[in-house]
């Protein structure tokens, strides 16, 4: 018996929502909200239209960088959980409501911010930079600061709770409580073999996930972030039920935190795949300077480059019926127990077209949004309570995967996998 307010109605929160309403013994009331209330009214009827949920919606407005709007809507409402399933850019301001408020708090990606101009953020980015050794735009210290005051209110925040960051840390957690007593090396590999037959498009919010892939690539080594040129290390890899793929070294907001929490982990590494055409189109935009977050004035008017190339790219949602194939992603471990060298790897394959039938989307949304509620579950029922801010590798990792189980993304295990070089 819970009430849930559920900030987005994207991509990946229209998954976590019709998941939610799945479990309507759980999750018996919800509130979507989001700057475009329509969207949010257009999945409430679509799910009440098929009549298969208890789940009691109702929706709202709300702009989320707004802190005051936040506040009311919670105090009205009265959630015992705030899902943000927005953008990164909202992470901090309804942090901010949540404490005001008094609720507790999860999301799916650290904070970023939208304007990376702005010269105060900037300041402190460029300090980071030379202090840490690595030049993404997101990080953990903005969330891990909020640490103090989650204790002192007795609230709980989860953060990054999607695939990766989210399962992926699960699965650290999962492998170092039962199949190593240490663990060496971590390499976490995101496969996406799905087709959605356009020249280039993105599986997510495209703003946030062309940030992310044209950035540097980095990795940790011995404690320490080695960075090299975006996509300048490639391996090969022969993903179960996918095939061989290439994929490619990218920094990634998880490897931060495991380092921090997987003792004595000697090396972390991030692969995605990329096709070459996803990776010549992006070059090219790159080049021209499409991908950039500096407005310009063009005839008059100040547009920002990437936001102007999202409104021609298609919409992430819309690509569901059309992407076959499936999804690989999971952790392969290297590491000792009971004295022995010991290798494994865990991970899980879902289908696109299996995700649209269930719930209308691709699995890139799927493989987010399923998790997003999972781990609303183990908040809602206590399992993941404990006053503070952390990420998902801090919890016990066994109910959440027993959950994803259930849900939607079963685990699949190999205690003798092929190596990344
Ligand atoms: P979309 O762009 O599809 O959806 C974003 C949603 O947020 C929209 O409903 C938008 O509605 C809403 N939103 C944006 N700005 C505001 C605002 N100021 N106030 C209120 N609502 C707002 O994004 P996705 O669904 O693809 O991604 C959602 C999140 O999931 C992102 O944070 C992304 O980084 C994360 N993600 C995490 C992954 C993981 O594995 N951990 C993988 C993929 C994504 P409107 O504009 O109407 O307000």
């Amino acid at each position: 018996m819970s009430r849930v307010l559920i900030i987005g109605c994207g991509g990946v929160a229209q998954v976590a929502i019709q998941k939610c309403c799945q479990l309507n013994d759980v999750f018996t009331e919800i509130c979507i909200a989001s700057r475009t209330v329509s969207k949010c009214d257009a999945l409430k009827e679509k799910i009440e239209k098929e009549g298969k949920s208890k789940t009691v919606i109702t929706t709202a407005t709300v702009d989320a960088d707004d802190v005051n709007q936040l506040v009311a809507l919670i105090k009205s409402y009265k959630p015992e959980l705030v899902m943000n399933i927005a953008l990164p850019y909202q992470d901090l301001t309804i942090m901010d409501a949540c404490l005001e408020a008094k609720v507790n708090y999860m999301d799916t990606a650290n904070y970023e911010p939208e304007d990376t101009d702005d010269p105060e953020w900037r300041a402190i980015y460029e300090k980071r930079c030379k202090e840490k050794g690595f030049s993404a735009y997101f990080d953990y210290s903005w969330q891990w600061a909020y640490r103090e005051k989650f204790e002192k209110a007795g609230l709980t925040a989860l953060l990054g709770c999607g695939f990766d960051p989210g399962v992926t840390q699960a699965y650290c957690a999962y492998a170092l409580k039962h199949e190593f007593d240490t663990i060496d090396t971590i390499d976490i590999l995101d496969c996406n073999g799905g087709d959605h037959g356009y020249k280039f498009a993105t599986n997510f919010n495209p703003e946030v996930n062309l940030r992310e892939v044209s950035a540097p690539g980095s990795y940790m080594e011995n404690g320490k972030w080695i960075e090299i040129p975006a996509m300048s290390i490639k391996r090969e890899y022969n993903f179960d039920a996918v095939g061989q793929k290439d994929m490619y070294l990218l920094h990634h907001e998880e490897i931060e935190s495991l380092n921090e929490n997987i003792p004595g982990v000697k090396r972390i590494r991030f692969f995605m795949t990329f096709g070459q055409s996803y990776l010549d189109h992006m070059n090219c935009l790159e080049d021209v300077g499409m991908l950039s977050t500096t407005p310009i004035l063009f005839e008059g008017q100040e547009i920002v480059p990437i936001k102007f190339l999202k409104a021609l790219l298609p919409d992430p949602a819309s690509l569901g019926p059309r992407t076959v194939g499936k999804t690989n992603i999971g952790c392969i471990f290297t590491g000792k127990k009971d004295g022995k060298d010991k290798k494994y790897y865990i991970y899980n394959v879902c289908d696109h077209q299996e995700c649209y039938k269930e719930v209308g989307s691709q699995a890139i949304s799927y493989t987010t949004g399923v998790p997003a509620m999972c781990g609303a579950l183990m908040m809602l029922k206590g399992e993941w309570i404990k006053p503070g801010v952390y990420t998902v590798e801090e919890f016990n990792p066994d109910p959440f995967i027993e959950a994803l189980d259930q849900y939607g993304l079963p685990k699949r295990e190999s205690h003798d996998p092929v190596l990344v070089d």
